[in-house]
């Protein structure tokens, strides 16, 4: 029998593994991973592990000996299959079923598929592994096209990884403007022209409609008639969180696991973690579901101490960051839904800021290349708007 069976060794499943351990768990823990590798950060997947900066090694959570030295067990390369809530029991993918005391769900998310003919034509790529990135680089080379489907963080930081190395890169993006979900207008013209300099085209307000090949060359259409030839092609179209296991086993499902403010799902011994989870904010008065490493890592403590018996209330100020050329860009809180924005600095300097209230309540701020602004705002998040008077 397991003490913790951990299913999904990413950032959460580590942390909740951490976690336990640090806080006198002493039963027996199991991470059981599908990937080959252990637990390993993926923020610099679009950042410096794919522009070759660093390597591999740089992305361990831990060394290896981090897990002997604390008797976790690591199933790597191995799948959970299926949950049964009522045996407290797991089967993996090579038929071995494992009883458990509690279970934690850290399944993480995967890439959105895009729904037109050709998404599935070998070399049509998304980012979310190591493994991916493998398929990627051999094609980042001076000279290649490479035509990045969708203007988020993760098309956005490999279109400026890609055009550092000398690609022609064009970006294409269905809605109006780039980072449309998460930043106002100011912040979304600043990162096109951002790119722009550069040279990376950004088509926003296009709709890629079919990959197909031509001559054994691939070729990118648009609503717009348009077609791209390419060498890369990208998919980053946003993730889906990964709730099968838990949605068959007859664990709430709503967007994403959904789990209590201990982080603890509709059964009794069962936690869950991570991009994966949906959860009520008190502070946003609603549901998130949040994919971010400030997410994962807080929400699998809460997971820990709740096993531990000493449970605390997970409301977070959730924040992200994204690494593009020499910008760094961060944003605390969900600006969303907001009411009043306010440009604070110059973005010509590339050092600024955007603050976002509703009905007089600081919900959010960006800011860029101002570090000191972003921890001043994640303090500040929920309280009067009218007292951050933070300026770059
Ligand atoms: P993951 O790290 O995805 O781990 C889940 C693991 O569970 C995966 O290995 C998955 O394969 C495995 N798994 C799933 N189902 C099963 C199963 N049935 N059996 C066994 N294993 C299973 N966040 C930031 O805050 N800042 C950034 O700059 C940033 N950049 C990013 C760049 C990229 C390219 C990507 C992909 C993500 C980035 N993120 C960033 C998001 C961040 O990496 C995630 O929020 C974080 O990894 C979530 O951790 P997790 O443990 O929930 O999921």
């Amino acid at each position: 029998m397991i003490g913790v069976a951990i299913i999904g060794a990413g950032q959460a499943g580590l942390q909740a593994a951490v976690s336990l351990r640090q806080g006198g768990y002493s039963g027996s823990i199991a991470l059981f991973g599908d990937e080959p590798q252990a637990p390993y950060q993926r923020p610099p997947l679009s950042k410096k592990f794919l522009s070759g900066e660093i390597g591999a090694e740089r992305l361990e959570l831990r060394p290896q000996q981090f897990f002997t030295e604390n008797n976790i067990t690591l199933h790597l390369g191995t799948s959970v299959a299926s949950l049964d809530v009522s045996a407290s029991e797991i089967t993996t993918n090579d038929g071995k079923t494992h009883a458990f005391e509690h279970a934690i769900l850290a399944t993480g998310t995967r890439p959105r598929a895009l729904n037109i003919p050709g998404a599935d034509l070998e070399g049509v790529l998304t980012l979310r592994s190591i493994a991916d990135v493998d398929r990627l680089r051999p094609s980042i080379a001076e000279g290649k096209k490479a035509v990045i489907v969708g203007g988020g963080y993760i098309g956005l930081e490999v279109a400026a990884v890609a055009k550092s190395l000398g690609l022609d890169v064009t970006v294409i993006e269905t809605f109006d403007r780039v980072l449309q979900r998460v930043v106002s207008p100011d912040m979304s013209d600043f990162f096109a022209k951002t790119h722009a300099l550069r040279g990376v085209k950004i088509n926003a307000g296009e709709a890629v409609t079919r990959i197909s090949l031509n001559h054994g060359s691939r070729v990118v259409e648009t609503n717009l008639n348009t077609e791209y030839p390419a060498d890369i092609i990208l998919i980053a179209v946003g993730a889906v969180p990964n709730t099968e296991l838990a949605e068959a086993a007859g664990l709430e499902v709503k967007n994403g696991i959904v789990v209590d403010e201990n982080a603890k799902t509709s059964a009794e011994n069962i936690f869950a973690a991570g991009d994966c989870t949906s959860f009520y904010s008190r502070l946003y008065d609603r549901h998130l579901r949040l994919e971010s490493v400030q997410n994962a890592i807080d929400q699998a403590k809460i997971a820990a101490l709740s096993i531990l018996g000493t449970a605390e209330t997970y409301d977070p100020v959730p924040w992200f960051w994204s690494d593009q050329y020499d910008i760094k860009l961060q944003i605390a809180g969900l600006s969303d839904g907001y009411d009043q924005a306010d440009l604070r600095g110059d973005p010509d300097t590339n050092a600024f800021g955007i603050v976002y209230g509703k009905d007089g309540t600081l919900i959010a701020v960006d800011t860029v290349n101002q570090p000191r602004g972003h921890m001043l705002a994640r303090r500040a998040i929920g309280k009067p708007l009218a007292d951050f008077d933070w300026h770059p």
